[in-house]
């Protein structure tokens, strides 16, 4: 995305006609109309889990059937589901995006790996976790891939952000801004709007 940019390279409203093949693929790809929107969690606790999310949402940003909207501060919280580790590092974003969900794992899973994510131990210690928490009104429960992920409503971690950048999305009857309302936020610590700038 950013060497596209620099070789000049603009992006395109909907309406406009593309100047280029370049312009053509990328205002297709990110502007179609066929675009959901997917909110993410992030997290980390072991080396340096603020750049670790930067370089994430970087990442997701500059792949060209993804675009970050909406990034939510970033909140100090204490561990949950495994307490004998160090505090974490949570946020939440929204992207749009026209890939599938399947597609989107994978690319998730990619910058994880890229990000030296290891996996040895449930709910413990990470670089960076990238979890899909709703992607636009799909529901899936298929081998690998849980959406909405299931745990959200018990997670003052990711309810917490999550109501910073869509207050009004619902997890069945109840929206997230009043199950945020209704989390446990001792211990957890706003550090600010500092993850992502455009
Ligand atoms: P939790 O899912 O409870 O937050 P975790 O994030 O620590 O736990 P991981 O080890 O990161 O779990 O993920 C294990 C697998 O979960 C991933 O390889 C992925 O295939 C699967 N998975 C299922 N649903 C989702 C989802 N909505 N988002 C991300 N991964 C998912
Ligand atoms: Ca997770
Ligand atoms: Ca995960």
């Amino acid at each position: 995305n950013a060497s596209l940019k620099s070789a000049g390279h603009r992006l395109l409203s909907a309406s406009q006609t593309p100047r280029c093949r370049v312009c053509w693929i990328m205002s297709r790809s990110r502007l179609s109309s066929r675009a959901e929107e997917v909110l993410i969690g992030l997290g980390g606790n072991i080396g340096d889990p603020l750049e670790a999310m930067r370089t994430a949402l970087k990442a997701l940003d500059a792949h060209p059937a993804c675009k970050v909207i909406r990034v939510s501060s970033v909140w100090k919280t204490p561990p949950w589901g495994v307490t004998d580790q160090p505090d974490f590092l949570n946020a939440c974003a929204a992207i749009s995006t026209t890939l599938e969900p399947r597609e989107f794992l994978e690319f998730c899973l990619t910058i994880e790996k890229n990000l030296k994510r290891v996996r040895d131990r449930r709910w413990g210690p990470r670089s960076i976790d990238l979890d899909i928490l709703l992607f636009g009104d799909r529901m899936t429960s298929a081998e690998g891939l849980h959406v909405p992920h299931p745990r959200i409503a018990d997670r003052p971690f990711v309810l917490v952000p999550l109501a910073q950048i869509a207050p009004e999305t619902k997890f069945g009857a109840t929206g997230v801004a009043a199950l945020a309302a209704k989390a446990d936020v001792s211990g957890m610590s706003c550090l600010g709007d500092v993850l992502f700038v455009r």
